[in-house]
């Protein structure tokens, strides 16, 4: 099979794809729109079931090189009491790997170190498609033109070619923005063995120790789509909001520099039902993206990645292969998609009485039940991946 494979976008999801599609002996290149690849600058957690299919690829060593393994995961309130605990030795028992915390830029490199030569092309922003029945024709922003006879579209949430698929889908705002931040440093009686999340009436806090002494952090807060306010915030405003919660929030906020914050509002797709189109396939975020809530985004996207590449060996056409990973990925993607969103709203609730009703009845869940829930997410079982 001498197919030419074109993947659209070069976020995780594509860098990935181009990754699992290489080393399963694909030519496959990859159109980013970004004239250069800047390092990116938050940090993400890889649940164990992308770390499984990282695996795959015969990535852990180096991913477990360059990420920090929490001990536990656990959820607080503003006090700093304990509202939800998660023990990440027992996953790794359970599923085979644990949960890492890594700094982006670093995946990122990690990735693209993978790439064959010159199989990336900067400054492509794809426009628009045409299939035929032999090809698909991508133009570009700059007016020029590539024929492939496959594409793949991970392009991000607002992927033109999926918005040329399915008009009709949109994107939706969650209710609440969020601040990203790396500390430079850890506060002194910081502890890394944690990862946690606090829950708050005026807002959600994330912190996640990384390698090398530097603290990703997350903050959420109710507010009203694309208020240009909220995009102003600097450290002083977000302390302004925790000022109140337990250590090491206010701690973390000042000792990140507000230059190297980033905000986004909270958006995500609704639910769709198809993937595959013939010879263009939505990868990522582009097919199914979700609220932060579960760290599940790219996981979901490096899922996606490695059982398009297994379906793509398998199967005779790559259309087959296609329609296969599409009905292996999305039952999983759409229940991430949808429980995220719940997770969201229960976990942004703003009513204090409310709020610690809450707090009582999740300290009432058995550890062992929440991590039976779990089970589908954590376990990466492709029947095509095994
Ligand atoms: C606050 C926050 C926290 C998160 N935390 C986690 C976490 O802890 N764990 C986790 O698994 N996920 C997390 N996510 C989700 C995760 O970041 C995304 O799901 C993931 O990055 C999606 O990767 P992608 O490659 O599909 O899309 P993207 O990252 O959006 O990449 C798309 C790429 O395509 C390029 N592009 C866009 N349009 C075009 C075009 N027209 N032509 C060519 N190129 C184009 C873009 O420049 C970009 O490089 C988080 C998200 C947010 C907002």
């Amino acid at each position: 099979m001498n197919h030419t494979f074109s993947i659209l976008g070069g976020g995780i999801g594509g860098l990935c794809t181009a990754v699992a599609l290489q080393k399963a002996g694909f030519q496959a290149t990859v159109y980013e729109a970004a004239p250069e690849i800047k390092a990116l600058g938050a940090g993400i957690m890889l649940a164990s079931n992308a770390n499984q299919a990282l695996n795959h690829l015969g990535l852990w060593p180096e991913l477990k090189a360059l990420g920090h393994i929490p001990d536990f995961m656990i959820v607080a309130d503003n006090k700093g009491k304990l509202i939800q605990k998660m023990d990440n030795q027992r996953t790794a028992q359970t599923y085979g790997f644990p949960t890492l915390t890594i700094h982006r830029a670093a995946l990122q490199q990690l990735l693209l170190d993978q790439l064959a030569p010159d199989s990336l092309v900067l400054g492509k922003k794809g426009q628009s498609v045409r299939q035929d029945g032999e090809q698909v024709h991508l133009q570009f922003e700059d007016g020029s033109e590539i024929s492939t006879d496959y594409l793949i579209a991970a392009d991000g949430i607002h992927s033109p070619i999926r918005t040329q698929l399915l008009p009709e889908v949109q994107t939706r705002y969650a209710g609440y923005t969020c601040w990203r931040g790396v500390a430079e440093q850890r506060p002194e009686g910081f502890d890394e063995k944690i990862f946690s999340e606090t829950w708050g009436s005026k807002g959600r806090f994330g912190i996640a120790p990384l390698k090398g002494g530097k603290v990703y952090w997350f903050a959420c807060k109710n507010a009203a789509p694309n208020d240009p306010k909220m995009g102003q915030y600097g450290k002083e405003e977000i302390l302004e909001i925790f000022k109140n919660f337990h250590f090491p929030i206010p701690q973390l906020i000042r000792h990140t520099a507000t230059e190297n914050i980033i905000w986004n509002d909270i958006v995500d797709l609704k639910p769709i039902k198809s993937y595959a189109f013939d010879r263009i396939v939505l990868l990522g975020d582009a097919a199914h993206a979700t609220t932060p809530n579960m760290g599940q985004g790219a996981c979901q996207a490096i899922e996606g990645a490695v059982i398009l590449a297994e379906c793509l060996k398998k199967a005779e056409k790559p259309e087959t292969a296609f329609k296969a990973y599409e009905q292996t990925k999305l039952g999983k993607a759409q229940w991430v998609v949808n429980n995220s969103w719940r997770f969201g709203k229960i976990a942004q609730l703003s009513n204090p009485l409310i709020c610690s009703l809450r707090n009582s009845l999740f300290r009432m869940i058995p550890a062992k039940s929440s991590e039976k829930r779990m089970e589908q997410l954590l376990r990466f079982e492709s029947r095509e991946a095994r």
